[in-house]
């Protein structure tokens, strides 16, 4: 299976700081083979993003979108609009959108079925904070997210997504899950969902410390934040993915 690595710039960037960013990224990825890389970038920005990598091996997508279709919901952003810039990708339940916005099980399952309707495929984030992870609740977390968009899409659905664990207490922290954490989470997402699904780890990626979460079988790639707006660290996490790859088949 080819790995993606998946950056997630959340609200960072400028006009010039992305062009210049992506440029890099792009010069950086000639020779990287077995992996795909993507930007989930701010909304103002996926214009001038899909311009810049029209042609380019990276793919682009959003960090968000509304379950509407259309109609009267001021300030949302609908998967026939992200379609029209060309997204292939859409982040939907992301630990940020479900704390700080109150996104529910049920939204996060609306949202990526209206992804999958609109064929753009969505990168469905699943995690534990670290009350729920001491408190020995993970699988029964994990199960309960993924469980709303089964019963919504059906299991077959799973073919057309991407899965991302991203245990919340890892994200922005500078804490990692070990490979075997990563690992144990992995293998549970499998069993419970469409077998061929990809699953990324997300959660303090960082260029140190890529290789030996991805080395792990369930590990099918990445979801990066911080280290996703350094092109230097980015590349580093995608060549990671590569070599991953290349051993795999070998
Ligand atoms: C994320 O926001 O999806 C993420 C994984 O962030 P970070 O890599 O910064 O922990």
């Amino acid at each position: 299976m080819t790995r993606l690595v998946a950056g997630n710039w959340k609200m960072n960037g400028s006009r010039a700081a992305n062009r210049a960013l992506l440029d890099e990224v792009r010069a950086g990825l000639a020779g990287l083979g077995g992996m795909e890389c993507a930007v989930c970038v701010p909304f103002p920005y996926l214009g001038e993003v899909a311009e810049q990598l029209r042609g380019s091996p990276i793919a682009w997508g959003a960090q968000n979108m509304s379950q509407h279709a259309k109609g009267a919901y001021t300030g949302e952003v609908s998967a026939a609009m992200l379609l029209e810039f060309g997204c292939r990708y859409v982040i939907v339940g992301h630990s940020e959108r479900r704390q700080l916005y109150g996104e529910t099980d049920q939204q996060v399952a609306a949202k990526f079925a209206a992804a999958l309707d609109a064929r753009i495929t969505p990168i469905l984030c699943v995690g534990e904070t670290l009350a729920e992870r001491e408190a020995g609740q993970t699988e029964k977390v994990l199960a309960r997210q993924l469980d709303e968009v089964l019963t919504t899409t059906g299991i077959e659905a799973f073919s057309g997504a991407v899965v991302a664990y991203e245990p919340i207490w890892a994200i922005g922290t500078g804490k990692t899950a070990t490979p075997e954490q990563a690992h144990e989470a992995h293998a549970f997402i499998r069993r419970r969902i469409f077998k061929g699904t990809p699953i990324l780890y997300g959660g303090s990626v960082k260029a140190d410390n890529a290789a030996a979460i991805f080395a792990k079988p369930d590990v099918d790639g990445g979801l990066i934040g911080g280290a996703s707006l350094v092109a230097k660290d980015f590349l580093a996490i995608c060549g990671a993915a590569s070599r991953q790859a290349a051993e795999r088949v070998a």
